[in-house]
């Protein structure tokens, strides 16, 4: 597809082509929508096979971006970036430094972070260019690793599940399956474990498991074997594209709660099957926006508090989508794309009744000029 059709067919307003010989940066950065604020998105370094693949990816991840700030209630619209090359290899100063002057020059339509294949130290060579950039560490006055924010959120999500199947949002005595044992579900542990459900952890890097029985009581269980367990919810917090044909059959879970990005593999096709066999599902960026709630709060000074605080809505908004995938008799995923897209036409509409005391922006913009 021409990409401008691709753009218009996904309603992305903005694509920018990024190349500098010299540092051998190759890079696109994709604004999806400005709506409710500066498109807020990380930047992912991976070794895409062609600039084709790379578009396809920034494309698709910017646009998921709107609909998670959107459902968060943020005052930020979507947007990705991507480099192509390889993070194990082709880092430097130079081609970060290079990247956050392209960001630089969108003059705080894009707001840069880390993402898969980028780091917290790539992000401050990036800072050295531009001031539109987040996720910086917390020596740097930062807000520094989001999981616990990102877990906190994942976490009160799944006790709205919990509330919504059975009546009660307490996990305690809850079989819980919980797929990765890295930062997030580190996290989420504790406050499972804290609460009395009982634990079945996998991972596929024995060190993980061991930091995380070092806080909680936990079953261990073989990576292949989690599916499968008879467990009352599965907590995906690993991998993407886990509910797919070879894993629904396996499911003996009530709920389908975690952090991980893009958990159905087919959204539509993977969506119903779980509708079907009576699973419900918490939409994968509406539990774990966390993150980003976590580097929007360092926008305006970052305080954990607060950025917890907000976490704690994902409770009410997954609730809220279950309201409306029984009204409209939906599954939960097409819910809480509805939820966005409401929200983005109505606060669409306010942005259009002019004031002259109105940035382009809003406050973000006004606090980012500074
Ligand atoms: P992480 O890298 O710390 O943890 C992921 C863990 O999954 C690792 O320990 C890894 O060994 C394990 N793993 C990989 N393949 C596996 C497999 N086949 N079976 C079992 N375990 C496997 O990452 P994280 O920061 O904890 O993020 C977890 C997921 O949540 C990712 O999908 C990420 O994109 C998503 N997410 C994270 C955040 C955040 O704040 N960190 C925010 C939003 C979404």
């Amino acid at each position: 597809m021409e990409q401008l059709e691709m753009m218009e067919k996904y309603g992305h307003e903005q694509v920018v082509f990024c190349s500098n010989v010299e540092s051998g940066l190759r890079a696109i950065i994709a604004i999806h929508d400005t709506t409710l604020g500066p498109a807020l998105g990380g930047t992912r370094m991976w070794n895409y096979q062609s600039a084709g693949l790379a578009l396809n990816d920034v494309l698709r991840l910017s646009r998921g971006m709107t609909y998670k700030a959107a459902v968060a209630g943020l005052n930020l619209g979507g947007g990705k970036a991507v480099i192509i090359g390889d993070s194990a290899t082709q880092k430097n100063e130079s081609l970060f430094r290079t990247f956050g002057k392209f960001v630089d020059g969108l003059g705080g339509r894009y707001i840069t972070a880390e993402d898969v294949g980028t780091d917290v130290s790539d992000m401050e060579f990036v800072r050295m260019e531009t001031k539109y950039v987040t996720g910086i560490s917390k020596a740097l006055g930062g807000s520094g690793d989001p999981s616990p924010v990102t877990a906190y959120g994942v976490y009160v999500g799944m006790k709205a599940c919990a509330k919504e199947r059975w009546g009660s949002d307490s996990l305690r005595g809850k079989k819980i399956a919980v797929q990765g044992a890295g930062q997030v579900a580190r996290y989420l542990c504790e406050h499972l474990y804290s609460e009395g459900a009982e634990i079945f952890i996998t991972d596929i890097v024995d060190d993980k498991i061991k930091r995380v029985l070092e806080t909680v009581k936990a079953h261990v269980i073989k990576p292949e074997e989690i599916y499968g367990i008879d467990a009352d919810i599965f907590s995906p917090n690993a991998l993407g594209a886990i509910i797919n044909d070879k894993t629904l059959p396996k499911f003996k879970c009530e709920i389908i709660a975690g952090g991980a990005n893009n958990q159905l593999e087919d959204e539509d096709k993977h969506g119903k099957i779980l509708v079907d066999k009576g699973i419900l599902y918490a939409p994968d960026y509406v539990i774990n926006a966390g993150g980003l709630i976590n580097v929007a709060n360092e926008i305006e000074g970052y305080r954990q508090d607060r950025a917890m605080k907000q976490a704690e809505g994902i409770y009410e908004i997954v609730k809220k989508i279950f309201e409306i995938s029984k009204e409209q008799n939906i599954p939960t995923h097409v819910a809480s794309n509805k939820l966005a897209e409401e929200r983005l036409a109505k606060i669409g509409s306010i942005r259009k009744i002019y004031s002259a005391h109105s940035t382009t922006y809003g406050r973000i913009g006004e606090i980012m000029q500074k």
